[in-house]
């Protein structure tokens, strides 16, 4: 199992242009694609799903190509949209049963027990009978999940997968996800949070403006900041002066003044210690340093 995406462009009606040459080969496990709002990720994932078409280049999913062979390729793909909706008065189990009877996969009697089995598996069974508008955001999510998984893709994807959920849900949304990877599926998660690109993903890119600004290991990307994350002690003044010009990470009070992080290539005329790169310092120091793109 393999997507080939080969010099991928797409122009919207209005001119713009959303992706700008996407070269990327994504095989078995979790790929994780990373980028700020607007860089394209929506628009990449409807277009690998072929909810969209896309302008020029070519994309291979299992070896087929997905504009020549569409019907072929849907069979095998899940799919979980950024803006998820669901039918207003359906009990929890009904939704799924709905969204299941349109796959048109299973006979009356399998798909019941399949059901059944999904709702356990995403840990909802106990709800089943309540309406799926009552749900927390973090179980919408996982029926959202559920939905794209019950026909069994190859291919499951999903955008944008925490959005609006708390800390607690979100890290069991990230484990459920990371349960359901097998040797041979290939997950790809879109998102603007760096915490949601775990380490369970084996491969992952940064989308920006469009264009691959990586694409390799969430490790190589922390391999490139090494040098560049600085933990120092300041007063109020010097920290004032630090953060209009460098990204800093975190911030804690300490004696006259502050404990911070930053991310920095050098920190002339200031003293500090070097400290271990995690892959939130390695995000901001692709975007600031390669790409000249960090938001102070
Ligand atoms: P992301 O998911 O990374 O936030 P999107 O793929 O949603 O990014 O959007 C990428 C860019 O394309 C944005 O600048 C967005 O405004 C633009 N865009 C998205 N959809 C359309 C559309 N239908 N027509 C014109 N521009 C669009
Ligand atoms: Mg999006």
């Amino acid at each position: 199992m393999k997507i080939e995406i080969k010099a991928l462009e797409k122009k919207y009606d209005n001119g713009f242009k959303a992706l700008k040459g996407i070269d990327l080969e994504i095989t078995e496990g979790m790929f994780g694609l990373l980028g700020p709002n607007g860089a394209g990720k929506s628009t990449l994932m409807k277009i690998l799903v072929t909810m969209q078409d896309y302008t020029t280049g070519s994309i291979l999913i299992d070896g087929k190509d997905i504009r020549k062979e569409r019907r072929e390729v849907r069979k095998i793909i899940g799919y979980l949209p950024q803006d998820f909706r669901f039918f207003t008065r359906l009990k929890t189990w009904e939704f799924l049963d709905y969204a299941t009877g349109l796959s048109g996969m299973f006979s009356r009697k399998q798909q019941r027990g399949k059901v059944d089995e999904m709702l356990a598996k995403v840990g909802l069974y106990e709800v089943r009978d309540r309406y799926a508008q009552d749900l927390s955001g973090g179980m919408k999510r996982r029926l959202g999940i559920a939905q794209a998984l019950i026909t069994n893709p190859k291919m499951l994807v999903v955008d944008e997968p925490t959005t609006g959920l708390d800390p607690e849900e979100r890290i069991r949304f990230r484990n459920l996800l990371s349960e359901l990877g097998n040797q041979d599926t290939i997950i790809i998660l879109s998102t603007h949070i760096v915490g949601d690109i775990s380490s369970t993903c084996n491969q992952m890119a940064v989308l920006h403006e469009g264009e691959i600004a990586f694409v390799g290991s969430p490790e190589e990307l922390i391999a490139r900041a090494k040098n560049s994350v600085w933990q120092l002690h300041v007063s109020n003044s010097e920290y004032d002066l630090l953060k209009e010009k460098y990204p800093v990470i975190s911030t804690i009070p300490a004696d006259n003044g502050w404990e911070i992080q930053l991310v920095g290539d050098d920190i002339e005329g200031f003293e500090g210690k070097k400290i271990k790169p995690n892959l939130e310092h390695a995000y901001v120091h692709l975007m600031e340093y390669k790409l000249n793109a960090w938001q102070l």
